[in-house]
């Protein structure tokens, strides 16, 4: 049986579908059992999911990206310069990407 390291290094490799038969079977071993990875698998196949939609009929857009690292990283809001912050960015034109070119 696959242990955490090999089966999270075979993670994008399973989610795409392009292991072999005894590695697949291996990971799937694995994850019945490991509830850590497991969670891992669900978070990255979650995620393929979501980036693949918006990534369907354009660009990633610049904002997603900038969402997706918030969500990994900054679990402190900032304080008092968060509105002006919001403020700026908004004038910067960071509205306009919500709109999107035509
Ligand atoms: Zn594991």
């Amino acid at each position: 049986m696959a242990d955490c390291n090999e089966t999270l290094r075979e993670l994008e490799t399973f989610l795409d579908d392009e292991l072999g038969d005894d590695t697949r079977a291996s990971i799937q071993a694995h994850l019945g059992g490991c509830l850590d990875c497991l969670q891992a698998f669900d978070f990255h196949a979650e995620l393929k999911i979501v980036v693949a939609q918006k990534c369907r009929n354009d660009e990633m857009p610049a904002g997603l990206l900038l969402k997706i690292e918030q969500c990994f990283g900054l679990d402190e809001p900032a304080d008092d310069a968060t509105d002006d912050q919001l403020d700026d960015q908004l004038d910067d034109g960071t509205a306009d990407i919500m709109d999107g070119p035509a």
